[in-house]
């Protein structure tokens, strides 16, 4: 199998349950904490080691507790960390997220050492991309950063994913570099400016990132599945049915199951159900890293549901 390159965020995520948002001024006691390794990108590394597939992580994490605690949770997960950096004098990245009794939430983030991802590291980081042959992207980072390591990868003739989220408008020359571009509807109505609740609405949105270069955009549509458009295709691939307890991370561990898809050498729509049986899973358990699937539950999900 080829060996998949994630680049992109580490979030420590801190969960407070509260009996309602905190309000202006108002000190509020939790009825219980929690703290999870995150970030898009780190949890994206995670799902593809779950898989079972070779992952490389390039981020960034501040020389504080909470990194040190998350560089040993991905290589314990199994995560290639040479490519992670260590950055003096800041703190990791962080997000802080208000939970209420209906599921809701709040989240108010600090990037730390997330937007030290430099176009610098990303140069800097050219062999250690170059030796994979899937390459895997989010929003999370600075702009140029992003950019630029997709550039390189691009050049080296990997398979180049972007993951649209969260979503931003994006300049053109973003989507020449994308071999599958994977924004939600909402990720797909931000970048477009064009609606998407219908099939239809998003196949014409889906379109126009086609015309602005992407090769292939793969719609994510929740419990429904993926609305799978190319220039001459467009399709939907039905989603697996489950009973969703809680999304979060849902389309991490989709992205990921595509990444592991392709880099095992799996044909688009093999790799898009491999990728909607571990965002499925991930739906039916609490939380983002603890929810992700290993290969052979995922397998397990696709052989019952033909
Ligand atoms: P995001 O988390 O980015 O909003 P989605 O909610 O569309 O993305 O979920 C990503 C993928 O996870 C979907 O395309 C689908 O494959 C799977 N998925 C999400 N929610 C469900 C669900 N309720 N039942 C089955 N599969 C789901």
């Amino acid at each position: 199998m080829k060996k998949i390159c994630v680049f992109g965020s580490l979030n420590i995520d801190m969960t407070l349950f509260v009996p309602h948002f905190n309000l202006p001024g108002e000190t509020l006691t939790g009825t219980g904490m929690s703290i999870f390794t995150g970030g898009k990108g780190g949890n994206q590394a995670v799902a593809c080691a779950r898989l079972g597939a070779p992952v490389k992580m390039i981020g960034c994490l501040g020389d504080d507790a909470n990194g040190a605690m998350y560089y040993e949770k991905l290589k314990e997960e199994g995560v290639d960390v040479s490519g992670l950096k260590v950055c003096r004098d800041i703190t990791s990245g962080m997000a802080f997220i208000e939970v209420v009794p209906e599921g809701e939430n709040r989240i108010a983030l600090a990037v730390g050492a997330n937007g030290l991802l430099t176009e610098e590291v990303a140069r800097e980081s050219a062999a250690a991309i170059a030796e994979c042959g899937v390459y895997m992207t989010q929003l999370e980072n600075p702009l140029e950063a992003i950019i630029e390591g997709m550039r390189i990868a691009h050049e080296n003739g990997l398979t180049v994913v972007l993951d649209p989220a969260p979503a931003r408008p994006l300049p053109d020359g973003i989507f020449a570099l994308c071999d599958v571009v994977t924004p939600n509807e909402t990720e797909l109505n931000i970048l477009t400016g064009m609606p998407t609740d219908t099939l239809e609405e998003a196949e014409a949105a889906a379109r126009t990132l086609l015309a602005r270069g992407a090769k292939m955009v793969l719609n994510k549509r929740g419990a429904a599945g993926v609305l799978l458009v190319t220039a001459d295709a467009c399709r939907l691939i039905p989603g697996f049915k489950v009973n969703a307890v809680d999304t979060t991370a849902a389309g991490d561990s989709f992205n990921a199951g595509l990444a592991v898809g392709l880099a095992d050498g799996m044909d688009i729509e093999q790799a898009i159900r491999l990728a909607n049986a571990t965002g499925a899973i991930s739906t039916t358990r609490l939380g983002a890293q603890p929810a992700m699937p290993t290969r052979a539950q995922a397998e397990a999900l696709m052989a019952e549901q033909g």
